[in-house]
Parts: C-alpha cells; structure tokens; sequence
C-alpha cells in the first residue's frame, strides 16, 4: 500500500517519509521508537521527582512574562499537592493569554529543580475544560527517530493507521515464520510484537524496550538475522551449484616454491593448505574463509593456492582492500614467484593509459597471476581463464564486490573457486552470520620464535622519554615505526600531521634517519620508502596508519603509536601486528593524552594484556558492537535495521537450526523473508 494512501499524507509528506527509505505503508511499522514516554496516568504535582518525564494535571494559580536577559514566559500550576513552575524560552504572545490564571492545564516534560523548586521547560500541554475529563494515554507513547519537518504528532498518526490495517489484515504483511518456529523459540506473532512495539501497554518493561532487549523486538530481530542467514546460504549454495575446474596436483610448480622458501610451514599452514587442495581438487567451487591472526602466515598458504591453479592453466586474482596492502602483496609474490619464472601483474586504479592499457591486454591474454585492489573488479577487466579468486579482506570487502569479481570468470558456465583471508579473527557467532555457508579454515599457530609485543600505556605527558626510547633502539641495529593518527578520516589531514612530527622528531633524534609515508605519496613514492625501510636505510618510519595492513619488515621491533586513545581495538592490534615479526623482543608503546575515558582505559588494559586475536575480537564486539568490529559499516554487508550482534548474541545461536528448518519445511517463506528485510540488497541471491 502506498503511503500516500494513508489519511492526511500528500506527497510532499511522502517524499519526507520516502527520504528515511521508507516507501510503503508496511514499510513504516519497521521504524521503530527509540524509546518511550508514560502518559497513561496523572502524577500528582507534590510527587514529582527531578528527571522523570511525567504528566501532571492542574490549574494556573499564576503567569508572567519575565524579563531577565531576554523575555521568559512564566506559569506557576498547582493540583492541590504541590506546585510546580512551567518556563518557557520561546513563546508567542497569544499563549500568554492561553495560559492565564485559572486555566486548567495537562502537562507532559521532564521534571528538573529550577530556583524555586520544581519546575518544566517547554512542556508539551492541553487546555482541559475540567478535571479527569479527557481520558489519558491507554498505552506507552512512542518518540519515534525523525528528521527534521516530521514532528512526533506526525509519526503517531501514521503508526495509527498502519497498525490498524495491520489488525484488519489489509497490509499484506505476512506471517512469515511457520508456528512450529514460533513455538519453539517462543517468539509472539510478528503482528503482535509489531503493535507491542509500536503502542506498549502502560506495565510493559520500558527499561527494557528502551535497550532494545524485549521479547517483542527479539522477534524480529531474529527474523532479521534469519534472514541474512538464509540470504548468504543461498548465495553460496547457488554458486556450489555451479561446476568449477578440478584442480589436481601435479606439477612440480609448488614443490619448486616450497623448497626456495626460507622456512618450513607450520603444522596449521599445512593443515589449511591441504584442507584447500581438497577443495581445489574437485569439480565443486571452493568457498573457503582462512581465518589467521595477524602474522600467522596466510599469504604463503594464498601462494599455493595460486601455484595450484597456475599448475592447471589457470589465473589467479588476489585482491586487496587497500593500495598498500595489495603492493605488498605485489612485492612479495614478485619475489617469492620470479625463481619460477611467473610475473604478477598490477593493476589497481592508479594504474592508468597505457600501463593500464598494458595490464589489461596481459589479464586478457591469461597472466598466471593478477594482483590489485578492487580496479580488479571494476568493468573492462576481462580474464581468459580465472580459475581462483583470493581475496585478502581484512573484513573491508563486502560480499557484493567479490560477486562482481566472480562475474569475471570468463570461463563460461565455469565459475571460480574463492578464498578469503582474514585478518582479525571474528567471533564465532559472528562467523555465522557473516559467512554462513563457507567452509572455514583457521590457521591457529603462529610462526616459530615470535615473542610476544610488550605493550605499554604511556601519557603524552612523557614524551621525551618515548623520544629517548626510539633513540636507544634505532642507535643499536632496531628500527621502529612511529604512527601518527587522526580522528578526522582524511588522508590530507593525516599526512599533514606526520609530516609535522618527522619535523620535530628529526630534530630530536640527530643522526637517526626517519623516513615519512602517508596515504597521499605515490605509489611509486611509497614503494621506495618501504623498500628503503626492508633495507634498513631508514631507522624510524613515521606513518599514518596506511601502515595498518601488510607491511611486513620483520626487523622492525618498535612501535609507538599516537593518539591511541582514539583507535578502536581491532586497529590497534592490527597496527601492533607490525612488530614482533622477527625474533626479536618488540614492543609497543601507546601514547595517549590524558584523561584516559573509560571506553579507552579498557581498550588500553586489554591491549596491554593480550595479544590473542580472538580475545581482542571478542573484546572489541563487547566495547563497539559488531559493525565496527567487521568494518561493515562502509560496505552495507552487515548493516541490520533491528539486530544488534553484540545486543543478539543469545540469538545467534538459535539462527542456523531455525534456519535449517525453514529450508527444509518451509522453502517458500524463504525468499519472502530475504526480501523483506534485504531487499535491494539481496540482488546477488537471485530473490
Ligand atoms: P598474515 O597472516 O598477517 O598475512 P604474513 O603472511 O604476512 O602474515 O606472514 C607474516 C610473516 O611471517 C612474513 O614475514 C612471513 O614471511 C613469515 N612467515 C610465514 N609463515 C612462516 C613460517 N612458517 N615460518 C616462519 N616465518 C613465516
Ligand atoms: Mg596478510
């Protein structure tokens, strides 16, 4: 039903409501209150505490127009128990009269202590023509999140109406999970939580409704997540449908790389590795996530896969979520694959005219291997033979772009087996979720002879102790890294920043040679300072935190990072995961500005305490919620309307066998269920 079919919307309301992506009248009954007020009954004036947001009743004993620094309309009311005094900033002149002596007033604020005892600002109010004449609220008033034009009045008269078609069945807002579901989970009908939500009744648990933590918002929270379940099932069911090339051992390619390496695989290198020949192996598309904490080695076990595919005639296309990464990436296959004679190919969007034109003709004429960023998976990249996808996500690639890149394949009906790598280890709820239908590797062991990173917490306030510190460490054979951040998300701002520091710190370390990168180099730029960095000719790297992924100097054992107060811990140990690469003893040192608040002071303990990447996670999903923790919030991944994974973890259980259920027992809700809570989104579904 449209929305201008409602009682007094016209469209330029509509376009209002349209703007908030609400574009149906059912469409409404999913923008749900952000918290409550009780207007079903009358508190007596004498009873009034501070901070409660309450209605009272009673009759104007006094009204002024008050002249302090500017006009202020005054009005004592009083209900026999006690008096409270109503101010109002802004006021037109009638209201003077409309509030004068005698008038017998309903009020509904928030109660404060003013300088004569209790008083409202701005209270909303009614004119009564007698005492307990006009009845009160019957159910809890909703306040609706809005923008600005559409008043709280507004939303309330459109709820009105939606929940009554709703009660007469006359919004085609199907009941979608089956009774035995309901049962079984002991969710309320999606009618009734919908109209529980929207209009509590006067005992409802406020407190709770307010957390978002009600039974009723729990039910459709979990037919949300269900729903995205379903919908990433589906997803990666139709592509194991598909036929992919069975890529069996058999030349000598991964042996040659194996013995050119300067150390032995780990026994989880060498579990996972096996666990992707198997998939490799067969006709079926692999779908695999290797989850690996920083440091852990993925990027080897990414090269036999490669190798793998580049055995059978086959490309390969690694990606990466940012330029550096996918340059360091560039960087090491170079060298790690040239004794085997195989020459990566470049491509990411700074590559342009004729180099661009150049990289293009190599992927189309089939070179064994293609690393970039996402200029991977934009138009006009065509491969003659993609065999295998790797994707190194760092959870900053959502599962639309990685479709885009599978629709390369160019090998007709033929689609590519995919691997993901990430970084920092997800919750296993969460893995649920967010890749439900993968099959999951874990790479759980770190390299021999890592230390652990020493971690400490130190106050700006002592700085040129740090300062010394650096100086101690690059003045033996040491180097270190010096990260500068920023909250402000601009590459600009940021550079500006570590380009005042290499200024005061080369001035304070004389005779140490520091070296700057930041996002706005070039690559070219960027290589060579890296490169300078692998050679040791630079002692102290200032960066901004374009650092945060890939770069791989293992003799780098210092880090400090500024301003550490201000990252969030999935940053943290991503950019801490740059030391401690060698066998020497690193360390970190987070230097924030006091005053430490409590969110940072826990986000610092924690570091200091562990350097497990799933503790971290887990930690991390507990302090920020989970978009942060998936870096979804840019991609649109994982963005829920009414799920919380962090609130919702109890759920996250209950989702895969609810979701078997349905698609067995009930196949058809299925795709009703993905659109209603997905929607455009779940165009990759095929729903
Ligand atoms: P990540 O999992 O963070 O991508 P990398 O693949 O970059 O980790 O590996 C981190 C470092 O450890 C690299 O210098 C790499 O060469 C080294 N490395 C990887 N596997 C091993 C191993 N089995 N033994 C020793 N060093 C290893
Ligand atoms: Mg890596």
């Amino acid at each position: 039903m449209d929305l201008t079919d409602l009682h007094g919307v016209g469209p330029r309301l509509a376009d209002k409501i349209k703007a908030l992506g609400i574009n149906q009248v059912k469409d409404l009954l999913f923008h749900l209150p952000i918290r409550y007020e009780d207007r079903t009954h009358i508190h007596p004036i004498g009873a009034c505490e501070p901070g409660q947001r309450v209605l009272i009743e009673g009759r104007v004993e006094h009204s002024a127009i008050v002249r302090a620094r500017r006009a202020m309309l005054v009005v004592v009311l009083s209900d026999g128990t006690g008096r409270i005094t109503l101010r109002f900033f802004h006021f037109r002149a009638y209201q003077k009269q409309q509030l004068s002596r005698g008038t017998l007033l309903r009020c509904f604020g928030e109660v404060r202590t003013g300088f004569q005892g209790l008083e409202m600002v701005h209270p909303s109010y009614t004119r009564l023509s007698g005492y307990d004449v006009e009845p009160v609220a019957d159910r809890l008033t909703p306040v609706y999140p809005t923008s600005a034009g559409l008043g709280q009045n507004t939303w309330i008269k459109l709820t009105d109406q939606a929940l009554a078609l709703l009660r007469h069945d006359k919004l085609e807002l199907e009941e979608l999970l089956p009774p035995a579901l309901l049962g079984q989970f002991k969710l309320s009908s999606l009618a009734k939580a919908l109209d529980y939500i929207h209009r509590p009744p006067p005992n409802a648990d406020v407190a709770a409704l307010t957390r978002r933590d009600h039974p009723a918002q729990k039910r459709l929270a979990m037919e949300e997540l269900l729903a995205h379940n379903l919908s990433m099932q589906k997803l990666h069911r139709q592509q194991r449908d598909r036929q992919a090339t069975a890529m069996p051992a058999g030349c000598a390619l991964e042996s040659s790389f194996l013995q050119c390496l300067p150390f032995d695989l780990t026994g989880a290198q060498q579990r996972v590795v096996q666990e992707i020949r198997v998939d490799l192996a067969s006709n079926k598309p692999m779908l695999r996530l290797v989850h690996g904490d920083v440091g852990s080695g993925k990027t080897v076990v990414a090269a036999l896969a490669a190798l793998r595919a580049t055995g059978n005639g086959y490309q390969t296309a690694i990606t990466a979520p940012t330029e550096l990464l996918a340059e360091q990436h560039l960087r090491v296959f170079s060298k790690w694959l040239k004794p085997l004679g195989i020459q990566p190919v470049w491509l990411s969007g700074k590559v342009t005219g004729k180099q661009r034109a150049l990289a293009l003709d190599r992927i189309g004429a089939g070179a064994e291997l293609v690393i970039g960023t996402h200029a991977l998976m934009q138009e006009g990249v065509k491969f003659s033979k993609l065999g295998l996808i790797i994707v190194d996500e760092q959870h900053r690639f959502g599962v639309h772009q990685r479709m885009n890149l599978l629709e390369k394949g160019g090998t007709g009906s033929q689609q590519a087996h995919q691997l993901i790598m990430t970084a920092t280890p997800i919750p296993r709820t969460l893995a649920m979720t967010a890749y439900a239908g993968m099959d999951i590797s874990v790479i759980d062991e770190l390299p021999p002879g890592r230390q652990p990173v020493k971690t400490v917490v130190i106050s700006n306030a002592r700085r040129p102790e740090v300062i010394r510190r650096v100086a101690t460490a690059c003045r033996g054979s040491q180097q270190a890294y010096w990260v500068c951040t920023l909250i402000e998300e601009s590459d600009a701002i940021d550079a500006q920043a570590a380009e005042e520091v290499v200024e005061t710190l080369r001035h304070d370390l004389d005779g140490i040679k520091i070296g700057l990168i930041h996002g706005r180099m070039k690559p070219a730029e960027k290589q060579q300072v890296m490169g300078e960095f692998e050679a040791e000719k630079i002692q102290l790297l200032v960066a901004t935190t374009v650092i945060e992924v890939g770069v791989d100097v293992p003799n780098a054992s210092l880090m400090i990072i500024e301003n550490a107060e201000r990252l969030g811990l999935a940053q943290l140990h991503q950019l801490r995961g740059r030391v401690g690469r060698g066998s020497n003893q690193s360390s970190c040192v987070l230097l924030y500005n006091p005053p430490l608040g409590d969110l940072a002071r826990q986000r610092m303990a924690i570091m200091r305490e562990t350097a497990d990447g799933f503790r971290i996670a887990e930690k991390d999903l507990e302090l920020r919620g989970p978009g942060d923790v998936l870096g979804t919030r840019q991609t649109g991944m994982l963005q829920f309307r009414v799920a919380d994974l962090a609130r919702d973890a109890a759920l996250l259980k209950a989702v895969p066998p609810a979701a078997d259920l349905l698609l067995q027992r009930h196949p058809a809700q299925v795709d009703k269920l993905i659109r209603r809570w997905i929607g455009d989104a779940s165009r990759f579904a095929g729903v």
